[in-house]
């Protein structure tokens, strides 16, 4: 820890004192206001480095809330934090670091069918894609630090990986975010028109509804649509386009219903 750094945890202990209580009272996750712990989430991979008041681990929506309640109260900005891999000093901040990684981390439900999955934000990538696999699907991102980075991080970042040429980067993959604004109003950003995210891909083409190597595949057969961004077909069609300037441009998108539900 840097001189600053260490004259930094000192005086934050006394000046947040009040937060540090309040949130200890309502919470039924952890706090952690000490040095050591602020001192390790002040910094991600980049050369950046800012003490934070406190870190809370929330267990529960009902955790969040609070957290983000009692913040707004005490004039204390929140900073939301995966597996903090980012290197650009994204997940660090003064305010009150908020670590999903440790507690929400769950997949709340999951249709393979559909190929539309809803998760908690803290989940890790790799774990997420070690269920998936079970079902000869995957989650296309695939930032290098899949073994640690989680969905929440990799939507804050809008991550992209290897396989983003072909499946596209997260803003592609994300089909809806259930989220709580700062000011506490719940939202959901979704579907507007035909911005729609790709279906999970198959691991094998076999296995393959949708995939754009095989456009003769059938996409979501009662309802799905195909759409092609290369602009020689109509934007949405239920017949696969068979002769594509740019077929790995092509997308295929869920149908309305199948948008994931809130998880709560
Ligand atoms: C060696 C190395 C290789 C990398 N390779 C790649 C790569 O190939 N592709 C790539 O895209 N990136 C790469 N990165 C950067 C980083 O690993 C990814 O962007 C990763 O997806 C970040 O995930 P994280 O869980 O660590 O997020 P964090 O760093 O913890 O957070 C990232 C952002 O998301 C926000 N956030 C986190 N959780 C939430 C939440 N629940 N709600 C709202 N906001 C939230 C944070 O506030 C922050 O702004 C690499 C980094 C390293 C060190």
């Amino acid at each position: 820890m840097s001189p600053t750094l260490a004259r930094d945890a000192a005086a934050g202990f006394s000046r947040h004192l009040g937060l540090e209580r309040k949130l200890g009272r309502e919470l039924s996750g952890e706090v952690r206001f000490d040095a050591f712990t602020r001192g390790r989430y002040a910094a991600d991979a980049s050369i950046y480095q800012i003490m934070p008041a406190g870190v809370v681990f929330p267990n529960d929506l009902a955790d969040l809330e609070a957290v983000l309640r009692i913040a707004r109260e005490e004039g204390v900005s929140v900073i939301a934090r995966g597996a903090g891999t980012s290197q650009n000093g994204q997940p660090i901040g003064a305010g009150l670091v908020v670590d999903f990684s440790r507690s929400l981390n769950a997949i709340t439900s999951y249709d393979p069918e559909e190929r539309v999955v809803t998760v908690e934000p803290g989940i890790v990538l790799e774990r997420l894609n070690a269920r998936l696999k079970r079902d000869g699907l995957f989650f296309p991102v695939e930032p290098s630090t899949a073994t640690r980075c989680t969905i929440g991080g990799m939507t804050g970042n809008n991550s992209c990986g290897t396989r983003s040429i072909r499946y596209g980067i997260m803003r592609d993959n994300v089909l809806a975010i259930d989220a709580i604004l700062a000011d506490g109003t719940e939202a959901r950003f979704g579907e507007v028109g035909h911005n729609r995210g790709l279906p999970l891909p198959a691991l094998s083409p076999q296995a393959g509804r949708g995939d754009p190597a095989n456009p003769s595949a059938a996409c979501a057969p009662s309802t799905g649509r195909w759409a092609c961004s290369c602009g020689r077909w109509p934007t949405c069609s239920r017949t696969a386009p068979t002769a594509c300037a740019r077929p790995a441009r092509m997308r295929c998108s869920t149908p309305t219903t199948s948008a994931p539900r809130s998880p709560t």
